[in-house]
C-alpha cells in the first residue's frame, strides 16, 4: 500500500499538467471558439482552428513531423516538439515547442501571436486575462514606413490611415525624428523596413498620447523638408543630399566614406566582466585579445598612411553594440575582431579567420555562437518571455544572430580581406591552419564595412595557450594583419 501512495505520489509530481479548454477569438465583431489546453501554465491553442477563422492554408509535409501554413505571400514551416519555426527563410523561436493533439497542430498563443502580427495586416493580440485573442484591422493608424532613393536624395514616407497631427525633427548622429499625435504604430511594420544601406538604425517608440519613428541615416542631414500629402495620407520627408546618386555605375562599390582606405578599427573581444574563453593554465581570453589588438595598433600606427581607432585600449567591460556603434561612427574602413578559440576538445588547435556569412558548418556555427553569447547574455530576457519580449527581441536585432538579416553589403571584400590574412597567416604563424570559414558573428552585422573575425589560437590546448600568449606570437600575427591591410588597401583603394 505504501509503495502504491508512493507511486502515485511520484507520478503526480512527474505527469505534466494539462488543463482542456476553450479560447475567444474576436474578430470584425464576431466572437468564435476554438480548442485550447493549459500546459506548464503555457496555453496553447489549437492553430488548426485558428486557421478556418484566419483563412490561409494548413499542409502536413510529413505527418506527425512537419507542417507548414501559408497565408498570402507568407508560408511558415513548424516541426513538431520544436520551438523553433521557419518564416520565409528565417528562423524565429516561439520559446515553447509546436504540438501535436488529437490531429491538431496546438501553438503557445502567447509567443506566437506576435509573429502571426507580422503577416496579416490585421492587429493580432492575445489577452491572456480575458483568453481572447483579438483580431482588429483598424487598431493602427500609423500603418507603414518607406524609405526610397530619388535623384537628389531620399524620400522617406510614413503612411496613415487619417490625416494626424505630426512633428519632424533631427537631432545629433543625423537621426530623423517623426513624432505623430495620437499615433498608434504598426511596429512590426515599421521596423521590417530597415534598410541598412540607407540607415544605421530604426527605432519605434510608442507612448500613450503619441507614437514616434526615429531613423538613423547613413549620411548626414542638412538639407530636407516635411509636408502632409493625400491619398493615401502620408507624411514625407525629403532630403537633398549631393551625396546620392542614383545615376551612379555599379562599379566596386567604394568603401567607407571618402576613396581612401585608411581607418582601421581594431576590436579586442571581450574585457572587463567577460572575460571569454579560459585556458587551462588560467590565460583569459580577454586579455590575449588586448595584447595582440595592442601589437597591431602599434605596428598599423608606424605607417603614418592610417589612422587606428580601437574599440577598448583596457581591460573594460563593451557591448558588442557599443564596438559596433564605435566602428560606424570612426567611419571604419576595415573592421578587425581579435579573439582566442575555445573547444571542450583539448586537442583542437589552429588559427581561423572568419566573414560574416550565414554559417555553412557546425563548427562555424559553434565559433559564431560562443562569441555572440555575451549578446544573448546582455538580453537574457530570452529566457523569460513577457509581453516586451518581442519588442526587445526586434530592436536589438537578436534575430540576426539567427541568420536574419545577415548583411551581404561587404561580404565579398570581407571575404577577400578574410583570404588575404589567410594567405599571410599562413606563412608567417607557427601553429596549424585551420583556414577561413564564416559565421553569423553580431559583432560583424552591425559593421557597416569590410570586417573580419580572427580566432588566433586555441586557448583551450596546452601548446597553443602558451604559444597566443607569447610576446613573439603576439608580433608575428600582428605583422601578418597589417602585411594584410596593405594588401587590401592596395586592391581596393579608387586611385
Ligand atoms: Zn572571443
Amino acid at each position: 500500500m505504501r509503495k502504491m501512495i508512493f507511486a502515485l505520489l511520484l507520478t503526480a509530481l512527474f505527469v505534466v499538467p494539462v488543463l482542456a479548454g476553450k479560447v475567444n477569438v474576436a474578430i470584425s465583431g464576431d466572437d468564435e471558439e476554438i480548442q485550447s489546453y493549459k500546459k506548464n501554465r503555457v496555453t496553447y491553442i489549437s492553430f488548426s482552428e485558428l486557421v478556418e477563422i484566419l483563412g490561409g492554408l494548413i499542409d502536413w509535409e510529413e505527418v506527425g513531423h512537419k507542417v507548414s501554413y501559408k497565408i498570402d505571400t507568407s508560408v511558415f514551416h513548424f516541426l513538431l516538439e520544436s520551438a523553433y519555426f521557419k518564416l520565409g527563410d528565417s528562423i524565429f523561436n516561439m520559446t515553447y515547442p509546436a504540438e501535436l493533439r488529437e490531429g491538431q497542430l496546438y501553438l503557445p498563443v502567447k509567443t506566437f501571436a506576435p509573429f502571426l502580427d507580422r503577416v496579416i495586416s490585421d492587429k493580432v493580440t492575445w489577452d491572456q486575462n480575458k483568453r481572447l485573442i483579438r483580431i482588429s484591422s483598424d487598431y493602427f493608424n500609423v500603418a507603414d514606413l518607406t524609405v526610397v532613393k530619388k535623384a537628389n536624395g531620399l524620400l522617406i514616407e510614413v503612411f496613415l490611415t487619417a490625416s494626424l497631427a505630426y512633428d519632424v525633427f533631427v537631432t545629433e548622429g543625423n537621426w530623423v525624428n517623426i513624432s505623430i499625435r495620437g499615433g498608434r504604430i504598426n511596429r512590426t511594420r515599421v521596423l521590417s523596413r530597415l534598410d541598412r544601406k540607407l540607415m544605421y538604425n530604426l527605432k519605434v517608440h510608442q507612448l500613450a498620447e503619441s507614437g514616434q519613428v526615429s531613423l538613423r541615416m547613413r549620411h548626414k542631414i542638412t538639407n530636407w523638408h516635411h509636408k502632409l500629402a493625400d491619398n493615401p495620407p502620408r507624411i514625407q520627408i525629403s532630403i537633398a543630399d549631393s551625396d546620392f546618386e542614383i545615376e551612379e555605375k555599379p562599379r566596386i562599390t567604394p568603401i567607407g566614406p571618402d576613396a581612401k582606405i585608411d581607418v582601421i578599427v581594431i576590436d579586442p573581444g571581450h574585457g572587463g566582466q567577460d572575460y571569454g574563453a579560459i585556458g587551462k593554465k588560467g590565460t583569459r581570453e580577454k586579455d590575449i585579445c588586448l595584447a595582440i589588438a595592442k601589437e597591431l595598433a602599434k605596428i598599423i600606427r608606424k605607417d603614418k598612411q592610417f589612422k587606428v581607432v580601437m574599440t577598448r585600449d583596457r581591460d573594460k567591460t563593451i557591448t558588442l553594440q557599443e564596438r559596433a556603434r564605435i566602428a560606424n561612427e570612426s567611419a571604419a574602413d576595415l573592421f578587425i575582431s581579435i579573439h582566442a578559440n575555445a573547444s571542450l576538445k583539448d586537442h583542437v588547435r589552429g588559427w581561423n579567420v572568419f566573414f560574416l556569412a550565414p554559417a555553412k558548418n557546425d563548427s562555424a556555427r559553434a565559433v559564431a555562437q560562443f562569441e555572440n553569447s555575451v549578446f544573448l547574455r546582455e538580453h537574457a530576457s530570452i529566457n523569460e518571455p513577457d509581453e516586451n519580449m518581442f519588442s526587445e527581441y526586434y530592436n536589438n536585432q537578436i534575430l540576426s544572430i539567427l541568420n536574419e538579416m545577415i548583411m551581404t553589403e561587404f561580404q565579398e571584400e570581407s571575404q577577400d580581406f578574410a583570404l588575404m590574412i589567410d594567405r599571410e597567416f599562413r606563412r608567417k604563424l607557427n601553429i596549424p591552419a585551420r583556414g577561413v570559414d564564416q559565421a553569423g558573428f553580431y559583432v560583424l552585422n552591425s559593421v557597416y564595412t569590410p570586417s573580419v573575425l580572427v580566432e588566433a589560437g586555441f586557448i583551450t590546448n596546452r601548446k597553443e595557450e602558451k604559444i597566443i600568449a607569447s610576446k613573439s606570437y603576439r608580433k608575428k600575427i600582428a605583422k601578418a594583419i597589417y602585411g594584410a591591410i596593405k594588401r587590401f588597401k592596395d586592391k581596393y583603394e579608387s586611385h
